[in-house]
Order: structure tokens, then sequence, then C-alpha cells
């Protein structure tokens, strides 16, 4: 690239590039794209990415400024990341450094080597020989650290010598002083887990069954760019096809990505993976440091690791043998990020794959509508692996008529001698509530009054063992009052199920048989969610509960009956999506019942027994349910037979809100009016769903388009013109494209 004008990517919300002139050489780098460089911004200096380095700029030369430095001898992204940055930038109108930022770990951001480095402490000669318990006399500290450091020939890090009290830095600093220390710097070598403990060999997996051979051999037989939806249960096997074909990726000496929902990745997973191929695996994920992230960072750049197994954000890691890529669980609304820059993981892992020529695996037990219709469309090729090796018929399902049957504590008769019989047989039981807490709301039994939070327009929910109410949308919390806040009457009562309270009902029937409860509330502590779930797998737990955490991908054997307290709430959702969640969350819990060659029972208790979509999904399964309800999407205009832009607005005035979104939906009105935006039309300004949330007043307005092509068209021209609003500043606002949730 020739001229002397850097274009650069800086991590602020604006939608352009920033010009400056290059730097002087001096001690810096060369400039290129993708590498890092300081530039004065403002009265600070700030680091960002160069995208382009060009002859002219709109920008006055007086005007321009100059480069301070390059940062990097070698580009940090290179040129397909870049490309994929840039496309994302643009199809989610968000702002390119911001984009560019998010590709990189939090410590190169910050200006940081690639090469992470840690201090390694010694002892010297000196310091061996040195009387340590006539030092700790006169220095405590200093002694300990010599105890410490006495004799370890490799040296200790940080962490050893901290141990020695919390002034260790300082006692070290004199230590050097005094020539009874010394300290070196050493590269951190990532956190690969390779290959299978020492003595054990490579794990091969079963024998494949023939669909599992089928789909193989077909994500196998790609030669460059194909996407696969790959369809099976939890346990049919969906794992096993993915080590096959990572397996011959490596034996080509490709690299493999694999992009899980946060909470499908478990240790186990990672476990799996370690014991049946023979490479490094890096696993990125939110619980890593800074330093951690950036070493398995440089491991899949530098190529020394074969597979890199991570969350939403792994979409952007270098691969410079790139191989094949696979999202498990693609249909998980988790791939999607829901602020700043919104993007959906799977979507950009399909034009990476494409882009770099590649496979692409989708897996799930229950597709997304667009995965099914790009399928139905012929641009995904459908695998399904329909049985579960070495089980079980389908499961029983029956519906319970919350109309007829009374329920007590949120279990209606039929229901607990179900359980009960289950119990008494050796069967585990499984129960799904999608509502933490103890009860969902307290009423006033006097007026009728529900206690509702100040600063939502939501009820608050009573959590007994902390005997508080907390608003689960602001965070907000409260003691239980005494009386009611409308007529001061004594008479609060907790209405409705949450999981606190089914636990304690169930403890009250069943107290002999342990219970699990899963859910945000039980499973704060680091590890807490995994020794639950062990609990449950080794078969000591015997009645587990819980919340949507528990449908996510986890492999329960043992489970012989499966109970979802309340369908209607999920089934009667606000969302154009409800119904396809529902489902979804349906098909992973009902697919843990039966175990061996005992078939499972699935209990449902709903007020609407007769609902048609309830009725196909438990009479005909997922597929036809899916695609009864795809054919009302279409009736209906919604994704994805039709592309959608979400403007979301929000203040603590009212007004400050709506008049943004008044005159966003003006200026869309005067494109579309003008002819040149063919099947593109708004939908609002309403108030949100909750329309006040943390004392926010909150409202929306909905771009919709016929097609992808046109919704970017127009955004390509609205979406700009929104920042020079006059209410654009007052307002807090964003634009959405394919949004995961209409709230
Ligand atoms: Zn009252
Ligand atoms: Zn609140």
């Amino acid at each position: 690239m020739a001229g002397n004008i850097l274009r650069i990517g800086l991590a602020t919300p604006l939608l352009r590039l920033f010009d400056y002139r290059c730097p002087v050489q001096g001690d810096g780098h060369a400039a290129g794209r993708g590498k890092r460089v300081v530039v004065p911004f403002g009265k600070q200096t700030r680091i960002g990415i160069i995208a382009a380095i060009t002859e002219s700029s709109a920008i006055p030369a007086a005007k321009l400024r100059t480069a301070i430095r390059v940062i990097d001898a070698e580009p940090l992204l290179d040129e397909s990341i870049m490309a994929l940055l840039e496309w994302a930038a643009d199809y989610y109108r968000h702002a390119p450094g911001e984009v560019m930022a998010a590709a990189l770990p939090a410590l190169l951001r910050k200006g940081g080597a690639v090469d992470a480095t840690e201090s390694i402490w010694h002892a010297t000669e000196q310091g061996r020989n040195v009387d340590s318990k006539a030092l700790a006399r006169r220095a405590p500290v200093q002694a300990r650290i010599i105890e410490l450091a006495r004799d370890k020939p490799d040296g200790v890090d940080d962490g050893v010598l901290s141990v020695a009290g919390s002034t260790w830095r300082t006692a070290a600093a004199k230590l050097i002083d005094k020539k009874l220390l010394d300290r070196s710097q050493r590269r951190i070598d990532p956190l690969t887990i390779t290959g299978p403990a020492n003595g054990q060999s490579i794990e091969s997996p079963p024998t494949p069954t023939d669909a599992q051979r089928t789909a193989m051999d077909a994500i196998m037989a790609a030669n460059g760019f194909a996407a696969f939806l790959l369809e099976g249960v939890t346990g049919s096997g969906k794992t096993e096809v993915y080590l096959r074909c990572i397996e011959r990726e490596l034996e080509h000496g490709r690299q493999s990505l694999l992009l899980v929902p946060e909470i499908g990745l478990t240790p186990q997973l990672v476990d799996r993976f370690r014991r049946c191929l023979a490479t490094g695996i890096v696993v990125l994920h939110s619980g890593l440091n800074d330093t951690e992230r950036l070493t398995a960072w440089r491991a899949a750049r530098d190529g020394s690791a074969g597979v890199i197994i991570g969350t939403r954000s792994a979409i952007f890691t270098p691969l410079p043998n790139p191989g094949l890529i696979i999202i498990d669980e693609e249909h998980d609304a988790s791939l999607k990020q829901q602020d700043g820059f919104r993007y959906s993981a799977r979507d950009l892992a399909v034009w990476r794959a494409r882009q770099l020529d590649r496979p692409i695996v989708l897996g799930s037990a229950t597709p997304s509508f667009e995965s099914l219709e790009n399928a139905n469309a012929g641009r995904y090729a459908k695998l399904c692996l329909p049985e579960r090796p070495g089980s079980a018929r389908q499961p029983e399902v029956r519906l319970i008529d919350l109309r007829v049957q009374p329920c007590k504590d949120g279990l209606t008769e039929p229901l607990r001698i179900a359980i009960g019989r289950h119990l008494s047989n050796d069967g585990q039981v499984l129960l799904y509530l999608n509502r933490r807490g103890f009860a969902p709301s307290m009423m006033c039994t006097s007026c009728g009054q529900l206690v509702e939070c100040r600063r939502c327009d939501a009820r608050l929910v009573f959590h007994q063992q902390r005997a508080r109410l907390v608003c689960h949308h602001c965070g907000v919390e409260h003691a239980v009052p005494n009386e009611c806040a409308e007529c001061h009457a004594p008479d609060l009562l907790p209405v409705g199920q949450g999981t606190e309270r089914l636990e304690q009902a169930l403890t009250d029937l069943f107290g002999q048989y342990p219970i699990v409860r899963i859910d945000r509330d039980t499973t704060r502590r680091k590890g807490e969610i995994e020794r639950r779930l062990e609990l449950v797998r080794s078969g000591e737990a015997r009645l587990l509960l819980g919340t949507q955490m528990l449908t996510k991908g986890h492999d329960f054997p043992n489970v012989t009956m499966v109970a979802i307290i309340d369908a209607d709430q999920g089934l009667f959702g606000t969302d154009f999506r409800s119904s396809e969640r529902f489902a979804q969350s349906f098909i992973q819990v009902a697919g843990r019942a039966g175990r061996g060659d005992r078939p499972g029972e699935v209990y449902i208790q709903t007020l609407f027994p007769d609902h048609p979509l309830l009725l196909t999904l438990v009479a005909e399964g997922y597929d036809r349910f899916a695609a009864q309800a795809m054919a009302e999407r279409k009736l209906a205009g919604w994704p994805p037979y039709s592309s959608l832009a979400l403007t979301r607005a929000e203040a603590t005035q009212r007004h400050t809100a709506f008049d943004f979104l008044a005159e966003a939906r003006d200026l869309a009105a005067q494109l579309i009016n003008s002819g040149r935006f063919t099947g593109v039309r708004w939908l609002g300004p309403a108030p949100a769903p909750m329309e006040r949330r943390a004392g926010r007043y909150r409202g929306q307005l909905l771009i919709q388009a016929d097609t992808r092509g046109q919704l970017q068209r127009f955004l390509s021209e609205w979406r700009p013109a929104l920042d020079n609003l006059k209410s654009a500043r007052k307002a807090r606002w964003s634009v959405d494209v394919d949004p995961a949730e209409l709230f």
C-alpha cells in the first residue's frame, strides 16, 4: 500500500475511521494494515489499528495530525480477520474502531506485547548462603522471600513470593539492592491442553453409527466452503462427529474452531477433546484473566493450537491454517451479543467459512428457524442423527390440564403421584421451571395490590432464603414489608411459584431423596454449577429442579422422568420467537427422559392442552412443530421471512427517548417515501414491553425489510444520518441488526 496517510480504527462510537499522517520512522516500525499505532487524540493518546494507507485525506492538511508510533513489526490482525471485521462493522452498522478492538485481547488493546512475560525471581549465590534467621530479626518479609526462593533453581514467580506478605514487592526490591535476589523475565506459554494425561494413549471414539458415518463422510468430502446443519438430540453423538472431522483436519495440519454457548462450555466437553485429540487445545471463555486470554490467542495465531474451543467472541480468533468451523447449539441466543457491538457469532462464522473457503457445521437438536430456512432453501445441507445409539424409545408425553387439576405449590396431584412412582422405582426426576426465587410476586390479600419495583414496570420477586424482595430487571433489593403500601393491611402473601418454593414443596413431599436445584441463585460461587451437575450425573441426586440453565446441552444419563411445571409461561411470550424458544427448551429438557432400554415419561402442566403448536410439538416432534410455526411466521412476515433492525432508545425523561425515536421515524419515512427503498417499512415508535426499567423510560422503533439486501441498503443511508439528529445526543440509543429479542 502506498501513501503517507493512515486510516485508523479508534475505539470511539463514531461510524468512521480517522486519518493521520504517517509517523516519522525513527525507532518505530513501518506502517501496515492490521498493525497497532499510537496516535494523539484530543489531549490524550490512543491506540488504534491501521485499516488502510492512502495518498489523500478529506481532512485539510493543516488539520491533519501525525501518528506517534507504529507498535507492531508484523500485523496483529491478518488480512482475513481484517476483512471479517470490516464486513461485520458494515453489516451491523457499528463503529469500525470498536469492532477492531473487539477482536483483540485486552492486553493488546492496551498496547502490551504479543509475547506476555512474567517476572522470575532467583536467590543469588550470596542469597542462598545468607543467614535467614538473623535476617528474620530485622526484616521478616525479606527472610521469608529468601526461604521461598532459596532451593528453587528454576526460580519462582510473583504468585509464590506474594505468600511472603503484602509488602513483598518492596522487600524484594531491597533484596535486589543487597544482591541477595535477581529478577529475569520469562515468556508465558499458553495454557494449552495437550493430549491425554501422562501414560494414557489417545482414546479412540466409539464405532460410529450409520447416521454418524453418513454425516462424517458428507462433511469430510467437502472441498472448500460448504455449510452443514447437523440435527441431533443430546446424546445422539454430535460430539463424535465433531471429533472425527477435527481429527481429519489435524491430519492435514489444519486448525478447527468450535464455538459453544457460554454455559455449554463444560469441563466434561474439554476433557473429552483432550482425551481424544493429539494436539494443543486452547479454550477461550469469559473466565480467563487477561494474560490467559492473550496466551491462548497467541497459540491460535502462531498455529501451535490445533483446536480452539470458545464462546461467542472466539469467532475473531486468528487461524493461520484454517480447517473446520463448528457452531454447537447454533440456536442458542447467547451466540448473539446483546449490547455494544451486537453481532451474531453464528452468522459471522458462516461468513468467515465462506471467505476462508472451508466447511462449517451448525449443530443443534433444535435448529433455529433461520438455519432451517437456509436448509430448506438448499443453502445448507441437512444431516440428521435420529436415534440415540444404544437406547431408548421416544419418551411418552402426558399433558396435565391445569384448568381441571388443582395445583398445590405448583404441583398437581397426577404429577405428585408420578414423581413418587419414579423415585420409588429407583428413577431420577427432572423438573423444569424457568422462574427463580420463591414466588414471582407478593400480593396484598386485602386490596389485591402487587408489590412493584419503584424503578421498573415489574413486580418484585420474593426470595425466602434471603428474606428479600428482589427486582430481576434492575437488581434492586428490599426487606419484605410488614404491610401493604396501598391499604396498610398486614396481609402480604407470596403468589405463584419459583424454583425456591418448588424445592421446598419437594422437600416436604420427598424429603428422603436428595434434591439438587440449579438456577442463578444456587450457582453463584465458582465451580458450584459443575459440582451440582456432577451430583446429577452420578445419580446421587434423585430430584433435580432448575431453570433454563438445565436446558443447555448437559447430558443426564439417569433421568427417567421430566416435568415441565408451567408450559404457558414460555409458549405465550410477547416476542415473535417465544414459541420457538419454548419448543427448543422443551426438546432439550424432554430429551433427557429415558435411559438404557427404559422409555422415559414427560409431564407437561398447562392451561392450554389444546394449543395446536403444543400438540404438534408433543405428538410429532420439533421438525413438524417448526414447519407449522414457520408457516405462521411466513404469514406474519417475521424473520427468517423478513429482515429486522431494532432501534432502542432510553432516557430518564420519557419524552427524551420518544423525541429521538420520532425524529428517527420521520427520517425513515422521508427516505422510504422517496421511493428509493422498496420493501422497507417501519413499525412504531412504541414503548418497550417493559417501558420503565432501572428508572429509565424505554421505547423502540422497528425497521423491517423483505430481504437483507433491502435492509442493508436502507441502513447505509439512514443509520449514519441518525448521528446528526438533534435529539440523538440526549437519549441513549442503539441500532440492533437481526435482533435476537424484540425488547
Ligand atoms: Zn393492600
Ligand atoms: Zn427494578
